[in-house]
């Protein structure tokens, strides 16, 4: 046997990363079950979890709304909605402000779907005047997509404000709200939503295997025939629950059990606020803390989400990041290296089943780390 597999569970590592993160306990073992695909229990759980997911997004399918789950992780989600609800004249635009947006550029790319792509520096949040300008000169645009917490650095998008230059447009508004949904409250209808993405192992708290996709549903029944994609193909999946209940192909069951679990856990703690103020909490904590021993945040205060957290890599030569991140693992805590393009930086994730105490430990760890490797760093305060 795999030696790691010998590791007490208490012993496993917390993961500090945005997703795959930190689960609890009960999430792990609510997966110690095989469950039929076919079976009336197990679809039953799945119409039950999608009820569920309507009520925790504050949207209904009285006002028109429908969520979809997908499986495959979160870009699985946003590519589906691009494959299947853009027509085949369609356009679209892209605010960028990092990878997951320009994953979408890729995506449409890939898809031979026309688009343009409006780009901010990374430490910068998407600007709507621009957004307004483009859909000014441009008549052909049919769809805006942004980010809403661009994990890349943790910045936040204003999504009310560009839903609000998009819908006056008349145009659709999709958002990859992937890290931040289910750790903020979002209003869908006073951001003007018409397309959510978030995904099974982000801040709902579940592990990997599926995305969801919430649609207004006279969107889905208007893209009957569009969709370029088979697997991908987000009104045929739509349509396979509405038929029998159940995942067109391969359902992610334990995976599902385990957000069933999650949701539960959610709804214990106090719903999204409640989870958005322990994550609040934590991320508090961690700037505190890093500040304390010399690291600065990349982005300016007013720009920070409370998900996750980018810091620059200290300029002592005797810092280098792979050792930094071994010997943090090595005490167990798990890091997330830096994706930023012009500087090093790396990142600190907050969501997942950590608690005040894991942040204290691993300020602490992080302490011990520098003294061990004897870096040097300038006091910020
Ligand atoms: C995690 C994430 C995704 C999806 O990434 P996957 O690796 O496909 O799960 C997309 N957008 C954002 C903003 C994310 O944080």
């Amino acid at each position: 046997m795999n030696e790691s597999f010998q590791l007490p569970v208490a012993r496993h590592p917390l993961l500090f990363t945005p997703g795959p993160l930190t689960t609890s306990l009960s999430v792990k073992t609510a997966m110690l079950r095989d469950a039929g695909s076919w079976h009336f229990d197990f679809n039953r759980l799945v119409a039950d979890v999608r009820d569920r997911l309507l009520k925790l997004a504050g949207v209904s399918r009285d006002s028109g709304w429908e969520v979809v789950p997908l499986q495959g992780s979160g870009t699985f989600g946003v590519e589906a909605v691009f494959q299947t609800c853009v027509p085949p004249t369609g356009k679209v635009v892209i605010l960028s402000n990092g990878a997951y947006g320009e994953r979408m550029a890729q995506i449409l790319h890939h898809a031979r779907i026309s688009h343009s792509v409006i780009r901010s520096p990374e430490n910068q949040p998407n600007a709507p005047a621009q957004l307004a300008d483009l859909l000014d000169s441009d008549a052909s645009v049919t769809h805006v997509a942004c980010v809403h917490c661009e994990t890349t650095t943790g910045i936040l998008n204003p999504i009310e404000s560009l839903g609000e230059v998009a819908k006056r447009r008349g145009k659709v508004f999709v958002v990859d709200a992937m890290s931040s949904f289910g750790g903020m409250p979002i209003d869908f209808e006073s951001c003007g939503i018409d397309f959510l993405i978030a995904s099974s192992n982000k801040c709902i708290e579940g592990v990997p295997g599926f995305s969801l996709v919430y649609a207004r549903r006279q969107l889905l029944l208007a893209s009957e025939g569009w969709a370029r994609s088979l697997s991908l193909d987000l009104l045929g999946q739509l349509k396979g629950f509405e038929n029998n209940g159940q995942f067109r192909y391969t359902p992610p069951t334990h995976s599902i059990l385990a957000f069933d679990q999650a949701l539960r856990e959610l709804e214990a703690e106090g719903g999204v606020s409640a989870r958005a103020e322990r994550y609040r909490r934590s991320h508090s904590l961690i700037i505190a803390g890093m500040e304390d021993l010399g690291f600065r945040p990349y982005l300016e205060t007013s720009l920070r989400s409370h998900i996750i957290t980018s810091f620059h890599q200290p300029e002592d030569p005797k810092f280098e990041f792979m050792e930094f991140y071994r010997r943090v693992a090595d005490l167990g805590f798990i890091l997330y290296p830096g994706k930023i393009s012009q500087c090093n930086t790396f990142r600190i994730g907050n969501i997942g089943r950590l608690f005040e105490s894991d942040i204290r430990a691993l300020v602490r760890a992080i302490a011990e780390v520098l003294e061990e490797m004897q870096v040097g760093l300038p006091l910020v305060r």
